[in-house]
Formats: C-alpha cells, structure tokens, sequence
C-alpha cells in the first residue's frame, strides 16, 4: 500500500549540508529512527569522502556533494557550489544548514527563496545577513527554525505568542571550559584548554567560540532576528549544567523556561517537526532527582570581552555583526593554527570592528566585501 492509499502523508525530503560534522551526525542519528516521517534527499561535506560514503550507502539520497574535488565518487556533484544545488532540489522540503561559518550563507538565501524550512544550526549565516535573511525568507515564503538549543527553547517557550507579550527572553551559556578561571589564566589557555568543554561535543570552530564566549555575542544577534526582540530585552545567564536552554519572561511576570538533557537531537528533531511534537525515544527524558541541583549565575563580561564586543556590534548594526563574525572566523582559525594567543581572539575582533566602523552592510555585496575586509585585517594583524 502508498503511503498516500494508507492515508500517511508522504516523508519529507531533507538535505543535510554538512553531514559529516557534530550537527550533521547527529540529524542523521534522528533522521535513522523517523524514515516514516523523512526521507534524507541529499547530503553535503567539506572534505571528508570517506564518511559521506558510509552516510550515502545508509540513507541513499539522490544528491551527493562534496565540496572539495579530492575523493569525490562517481555521481557525486563537487565543488562548492554543490550547497546551493542541493538546497535548490525539488525532492528537497527541509534543508537542515550544519555548516560552519558564513560558507553556509548562499545556501540559506536560495532555500528560502524557494519557499522550503531552513532548520538553521549554521547560526554565523543569519548573523551576517541579518535583515537580508529574514527579508528573504519573507519574500520567498520560506521559514527559518533554529537548530540551535537556546533559539529551540525561546521558540518553544514563546510558543506563538506575539513579541508584545515577550518582555525578555534570557539565552543560557554553559560558561566554558574557562567559567572559573581567572582573566590572566584565560588569555594564555592553549588549544586542548579550550577544546575541552564541559558539557557539549561539537565541532572545533563552535567549542572555541563556546570558551571565550563569542558564541553567545552570535547567539543574541540569532535571537534578535528570529524573535524580533530588542537588543536591550536580551540577557544572558550562566547556567554551569546546560539543561535549562533558555527563559522567556512574558509581559504579565510569568516566566518559562524550556528543559532537556544536554543533547542536540532534541532540537534537532524539534526543528524539522515544529510546531508538531512526534513520538521518539532516542534521548532520555530530564529526570530533575538525578540531574540536580540546576545553578545560575552572573556573566562575567570583564573577563569575556568577545561576548560584549558581538553584542554591541549587533546594537550597532550595518556590516559590524558581519565584522565580528568574519573577524572571528579567522581569529578562532589563526588559534586553532597556534598562530595567536587564545586573548588574542578578542583583541584581533576589536581591531576589526574599530577599523571597519561605519562600514555600510545595506546589501549582500556590502556584507560580503565587509566579511572579506574583517579576514584580511585579522590576518595582517597576526602577520600572515
Ligand atoms: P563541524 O565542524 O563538526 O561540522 C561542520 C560541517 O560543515 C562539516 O560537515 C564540514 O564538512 C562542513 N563544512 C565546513 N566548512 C565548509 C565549507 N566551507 N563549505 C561547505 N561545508 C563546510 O561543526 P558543528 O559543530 O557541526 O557546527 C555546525 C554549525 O552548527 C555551526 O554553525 C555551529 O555554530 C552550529 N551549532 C553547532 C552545535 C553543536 O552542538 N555542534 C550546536 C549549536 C549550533
Ligand atoms: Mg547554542
């Protein structure tokens, strides 16, 4: 019997650009228990041929794309421009962007002209475009549902409510690996330092965003433009055992709060379902007796200057939210490579904002000479 005699709705077609990350992987451990309710349609890579092979024997799409030429197989699209291919396919309803870094931004922009859901872990792409994002999504009828957990649980907790009825909505930050060190002890942590996060395993380029904090700065950008929340009704808090992923406080003084083990299925599934919740047991509910106490406490902006500088840069709008972003692409990539100290991550995002201050970001050629502008002076900083 179809699925459409047996009065099932068809499954739906899901791209995965990036499928061989953290985020990538773990869709397609989700995607494995619901075939009922999706079909993988295509999978994307960087580099990695080998497991985008195994991935493609599994789940057999009928796009594969690889980025960079080397190892690519016999049917497989390569090159870069194979993102936007395969977030451009008919078969393909949901593109599920687990790309890092604004590489992630044309695929985002055509998936949304065309009218499909972008499920967005690729964060860095709607802090770039901004305005350009929602605007296209708008323009094209498509629709943008975070994948990240705190906009997954704002988004759960808002729950449809209109923004005037959001007095605040307050993101939660793990704080890091360096939560209680000391400023001086932070500036000359090393590589295996800041990749040792407490409570999230995820691709290098995030965990360090996640250690000096810089992937909160992009997260409030996130939320600003997903919810339309104003800048000053954004707060965060440190919140040690990542199980509360965020609040939204409403006008009449109720505040509600969104809880799960520390696990990216949970919203990963939430965004390819939302607003429908489906049956799923991949993940263990949170048991509040065994994963107790929950604690709070203020951040410490002082000691975490990138958390400041993004969220200033995103008050200040135009290119400087693409600045810092871009700037710290490549300050995190220049850590990553031992060529700068881990406060020089901070310093260089600095330099780049002051030096690119008043930089107009009015359209997509603007924001990406601006991005391109941002690597240049953080390379020149470090000498390379
Ligand atoms: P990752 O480094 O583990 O994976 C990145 C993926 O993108 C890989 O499949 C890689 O092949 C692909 N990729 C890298 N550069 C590319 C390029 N230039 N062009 C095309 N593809 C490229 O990263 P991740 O941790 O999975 O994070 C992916 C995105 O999700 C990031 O934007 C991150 O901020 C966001 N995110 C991640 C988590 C997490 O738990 N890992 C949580 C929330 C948000
Ligand atoms: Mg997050």
């Amino acid at each position: 019997m179809s699925a459409r005699s047996s009065g099932r709705a068809a499954p739906r077609g899901v791209a995965i650009l990036g499928s061989t990350g953290s985020i990538g992987t773990t869709a397609l451990r989700v995607l494995a228990r619901q075939r009922d309710r999706f079909r993988v349609a295509a999978l994307t890579a960087f580099s990695n041929a080998a497991l985008l092979e195994e991935q493609a024997a599994e789940f057999t799409p009928s796009f594969v794309g690889l980025v960079s030429g080397d190892g690519c197989r016999g049917a497989w699209t390569s090159g870069a421009d194979c993102l936007v291919a395969a977030a451009e396919r008919d078969d393909v309803d949901i593109v599920l962007n687990a790309v890092v870094g604004a590489a992630g931004l044309d695929a985002t922009l055509a998936a949304l002209a065309r009218g499909k859901r972008v499920a967005l872990a690729n964060k860095e792409t709607l802090v770039m475009g901004g305005a350009l994002v929602t605007d296209a999504a708008r323009r094209g009828g498509g629709e943008i549902v975070p994948v990240d957990s705190e906009h997954s649980a704002i988004l759960q907790c808002i729950a449809s409510r209109p923004s005037s009825e959001v007095r605040r909505v307050v993101l939660t930050a793990s704080g890091g690996p360096f939560r209680g060190w000391t400023r001086d002890r932070i500036e000359n942590a090393t590589v295996t330092d800041a990749l040792r996060h407490p409570t999230w395993q995820m691709g290098r380029k995030i965990t360090v965003d996640s250690a000096s904090l810089a992937n909160k700065a992009l997260e409030v950008i996130e939320a600003h433009h997903l919810f339309g929340v104003p800048y000053d009704r954004i707060d965060v808090v440190v919140h040690p055992q990542s199980v509360v992923h965020s609040f939204v406080e409403f006008i009449d003084g109720s505040t509600v709060a969104q809880l799960g083990v520390p696990s990216m299925e949970l919203p990963v599934l939430y965004a390819l379902t939302h607003p429908e919740r489906v049956h799923d047991t991949g993940v263990p509910p949170y048991d509040p007796t065994e994963l107790s106490p929950l604690t709070f406490e203020a951040v410490r902006w002082e000691d975490f200057p990138a958390l400041r500088l993004g969220v200033d840069a995103g008050r200040r709008g135009g290119a400087q939210p693409a600045v810092f972003n871009a700037a710290n692409e490549e300050a995190v990539a220049q850590f990553l490579e031992g060529k700068i100290p881990f406060g020089g991550i901070a310093r260089a995002i600095a330099s780049a904002l002051a030096a690119l201050d008043g930089v107009a970001g009015g359209t997509l050629d603007a924001l990406r000479s601006a991005d391109h502008a941002a690597r240049i002076h953080v390379r020149e900083m470090a000498g390379c």
